[in-house]
């Protein structure tokens, strides 16, 4: 899209790095009570009273993280804050502001950094959240976009990855494998194209795995779902590199092992009949597949008629005793180890 000869391209130079920042952000809005200085000073000031303070922070690289060919600029800034919102959420906590650095080079004129501020903006305005601050410098070569999230929570609701005991329920939310499917469908296309570029892919039979792929939503919903069950989870994790990894984590951390039960993974239809088109598991998709910003958490079993029946939330196992290990219970009832395939972004490397 930034190669389009037909849309405007003002050279960033023409602004200025000052003058850039001010461009951008001159329209942002502050709604959080905590912000008590946002953009324009050497810092942001935030007084969050006697909540405690959860901060976490993420970097995305062009050629790394995100490909520009079928990416949006304005989906990926969008993205951006969508993976560290993730991360928040999954402490129970409530976002409240981020920060944005940006490293741009010359290749992208204003316009394409318009764009990714309208995914910034689209987030921020949805979400709920302050955009407080941030850096914008050169590169010489791609994209980078850092994000930092900032999230409130009262002491007695902080949900860390290490509260995980014997008999608790594994519970993740939503379903899983449909980002990278989608990720599938978006490089088959992307290949399409470079042979024939005329060609208009129909990506119809796949508008949610793609959704998912380039649009993800992190779960706000569920910090408040959670509250209004009164169910506090022992421990909880985003989903960013896989199911099987992110149990890995949590029981490791924990010192529990844990069950799986191949049969309750849940998965969209679309991410089964696109496995099937790709001959690919869809179990080992869900367990691998990454980027699905789910979150997954264990909970008593004394609040399971809590949760139970809630479309939101689907037990998928139960914690043993870490001398048990961590295994997928298959269909066929074979136990399987479970691994950590999680995509990392050095191998290949
Ligand atoms: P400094 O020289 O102290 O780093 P800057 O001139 O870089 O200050 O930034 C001025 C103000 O604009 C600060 O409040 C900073 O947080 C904010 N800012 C800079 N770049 C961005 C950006 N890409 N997005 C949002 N805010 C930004
Ligand atoms: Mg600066």
């Amino acid at each position: 899209m930034i190669e389009d000869k037909n849309q405007p391209r003002t050279s960033i130079s023409e602004l200025g790095e000052f003058g850039l920042i001010d461009h951008l952000t001159q329209n942002f809005e502050i709604t959080q009570k905590s912000t008590v200085k946002g953009i324009g000073d050497d810092a942001a000031v935030l007084d969050f009273k006697s909540k405690q303070i959860v901060i976490t922070t993420d970097l995305l690289v062009e050629h790394v993280h995100f490909d520009l060919s079928y990416m949006p600029l304005k989906h990926l800034g969008y993205k951006a804050i969508m993976v560290n919102l993730s991360d928040v959420y999954a402490m129970n906590a409530t976002a409240t502001q981020v920060t944005i650095a940006i490293a741009v080079s010359n290749r992208f004129p204003l316009e394409a950094i318009e764009e990714l501020y309208v995914g910034f903006e689209a987030a921020a305005k949805f979400y709920d959240i302050d955009i407080v601050g941030g850096d914008t410098t050169s590169s010489t070569t791609g994209l980078i976009i850092s994000v930092t999230a900032i999230g409130e929570v009262n002491k007695n609701d902080v949900v860390y990855r290490s509260g995980a005991k014997p008999n608790d329920l594994l519970v993740v939310t939503g379903d899983l494998g449909a980002a990278y499917m989608g990720f599938q469908v978006l490089q088959r296309e992307k290949e399409v194209f470079k042979v024939n570029p005329n060609n208009q892919p129909d990506l119809d039979p796949y508008s949610y795995i793609v959704e998912r792929q380039l649009k993800p939503e992190a779960r706000k919903d569920i910090v408040k779902l959670l509250k209004d069950l009164k169910v506090k989870p022992t421990s909880m994790i985003d989903i960013s590199d896989g199911l099987s990894s992110e149990i890995i984590h949590l029981c490791k951390q924990s010192a529990v092992g844990a069950e799986l039960y191949e049969d309750k993974i849940p998965l969209d239809p679309q991410v089964i009949s696109t496995c099937e088109e790709f001959n690919l598991d869809s179990t080992t998709i869900a367990l691998n597949g990454g980027e699905d910003y789910e979150l997954l958490m264990t909970i008593s079993q004394e609040d399971f008629p809590k949760i139970k029946g809630n479309p939101n939330l689907t037990v998928i196992g139960y914690i043993t005793d870490k001398e048990k290990g961590m295994h997928l219970v298959t269909r066929g009832e074979t136990l399987v180890p479970l691994i950590a395939k999680g995509w990392n972004s050095f191998k290949d490397q």
